[in-house]
């Protein structure tokens, strides 16, 4: 690991306007760094002829006084994001060799701002999982493994979808990385892997060129080492855009001065109802301890409720389903990447689907296109959307006793590849405190706080009102000051 690698964002921008290292540097050694990690298989495509390209070019604007707010910085990009001119798989077999014409919004603010590609990162096939397990490209493996992950007896999961973002995060071979959040994909990896995962307001990031998983809740954001990397980070992704019809035209702030502020006086909801669901004791004491943290902060500690929560898993497994087949009905071998040939037409479309999707994402459709159909629809579909409102008007209610509300990230740290992943039901548990937040459209942020029994990391995640990020980093940056989580993976790129 060299020296360049394992620092933050924000020390980087110092760094390189101080001229202690150039853009250049920065991307070689993070490059070497991503070539010593393949073997965590944490990136689908890598893109050092571009990273240096873009790393030249960012030099040459810091020399000519036009730095943007990330210049040089490099990143992995989730391959869920189109990026022209460079392959975007969704980590699935149907979209084969498909190389966008088109920029997604998120990573072309991104690249405004000068920051480096370094490649695109793993997923779950199209999103779909906790686990990256679920890849056409094969699992990406977490750099808390081991200090040889491969060898490892038991290869640990970066957690999903975003697995490969939070591997190369965690591993110091990327920067930070961007990651999107259907039901909690940016949070849970980052509290697999001990690092920071925000997941914005819904309609703060564009999501425009982001491929579609369940348009209702997909949302882009951050994947960091810190929360002011992620602030500042969050601030460049943002913002309103007239291609996506979901984006919502607000200021954006700049998150970065909520760091570090007083939270005297702020109130920290604690649900009572997520207490006693089958918690385990060892997330139950973390949970106690970061709320002490906070209240040692000068925050007050106020007990919520939120009755409708316990079936928010139920009503996510209808609604993203469904939401997921539709959108899953472009792929028929015409328009984008695989193309199965068949007798007839109808028959290639269902060979280009059969071989093109995998299991997960065929259990998906199949589920969403059952919720949708006529006579099910208004059993399933409609009622879920019911149970939606009224878990909505619970965080209402909630936000009227306090600012924001914290709450474990995941049920357990990280379990190792090949776990739960028989029973989809088990895997499905994963997201019990992050899907909430998507049903609902409100922001979330998981911040490392402690490992577990086992030595792996495990996350807290604060809640805030919709488009209150501010209030939301304020607490978050009070909860890392506090838990001041210094543990590195047994693995780091380079070394
Ligand atoms: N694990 C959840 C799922 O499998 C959420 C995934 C996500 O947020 N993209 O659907």
């Amino acid at each position: 690991m060299s020296d360049l690698t394992d620092i933050s964002v924000t020390e980087a921008l110092v760094g390189l306007a101080g001229k202690k290292f150039s853009a250049v540097e920065l991307a070689k050694a993070h490059i070497a760094a991503m070539e010593s990690a393949r073997a965590l298989n944490a990136f689908i495509t890598e893109t050092p002829k571009l990273a240096m390209k873009q790393a030249i070019e960012s030099d040459a604007r810091r020399a000519a006084g036009r730095a943007g707010a990330m210049d040089g910085i490099p990143l992995g990009i989730k391959d869920l994001y189109c990026t022209k001119d460079v392959r975007t798989t969704a980590a699935s077999h149907i979209l084969g060799e498909f190389t966008p014409t088109y920029e997604s919004t998120v990573t072309q603010k991104l690249f405004d701002a000068g920051c480096v590609m370094l490649g695109k990162t793993n997923l779950d096939e199209f999103a779909m999982g906790s686990s990256n397990i679920t890849s056409y490209f094969g699992p990406a493996i977490s750099p808390w493994s081991g200090k040889d992950p491969v060898k490892a007896n038991r290869k640990l999961v970066p957690g999903g979808s975003s697995g490969g973002s939070s591997a190369a995060v965690a591993g110091r071979f990327a920067m930070a990385a961007t990651g999107t959040d259907t039901g909690g994909s940016i949070r849970q990896p980052a509290s697999f892997t001990g690092i920071v995962g925000m997941k914005p307001t819904y309609g703060r990031c564009s999501r425009w060129g982001i491929v579609a998983f369940a348009s209702s809740l997909d949302q882009a954001g951050p994947m960091t080492r810190t929360v002011a990397d992620a602030a500042l980070m969050l601030r460049v992704m943002a913002g309103f855009d007239s291609k996506d019809s979901t984006s919502v035209d607000q200021a954006v702030p700049d998150f970065v001065t909520a760091l570090g502020t007083s939270i005297k006086g702020m109130k920290i909801g604690i649900p009572r109802e997520y207490r006693i669901d089958g918690i385990s004791a060892e997330i139950d004491n973390l949970w106690q301890k970061g709320a002490a943290m906070l209240r040692d902060a000068g925050a007050e500690i106020v007990e919520i409720s939120l009755p409708h929560t316990k079936y928010s898993l139920a009503v996510y497994y209808i609604i993203a389903p469904a939401e997921a087949s539709s959108n899953l009905a472009r792929y028929d071998g015409v328009r984008y990447g695989l193309r199965v040939p068949g007798e007839n037409l109808i028959n290639m479309y269902e060979n280009t689907r059969a071989e093109g999707f995998g299991k997960e994402v065929r259990r998906r459709i199949l589920i969403g296109t059952y919720v949708l159909s006529a006579g099910y629809y208004d059993a399933y579909y409609l009622k879920a959307q019911k149970v939606r409102r009224c878990i909505r008007n619970d965080f209402e209610e909630a936000f009227k006793k306090c600012d924001a509300i914290l709450t474990p990230t995941a049920p357990s740290t990280a379990f190792a590849i090949g776990e739960k992943q028989d029973d989809p039901i088990q895997m499905y548990l994963n997201d019990v405190f992050t899907v909430p937040l998507n049903l609902v459209g409100l922001p979330g942020i998981s911040v490392p706080v402690g490992l577990g029994s086992d030595g792996l990391p495990l996350g807290l995640q604060l809640i805030g009102r919709a488009f209150d990020e501010m209030t939301l980093f304020k607490a978050a940056s009070a909860l890392e000051k506090a838990a001041n989580f210094n543990h590195k993976p047994p693995f780091m790129a380079g070394t």
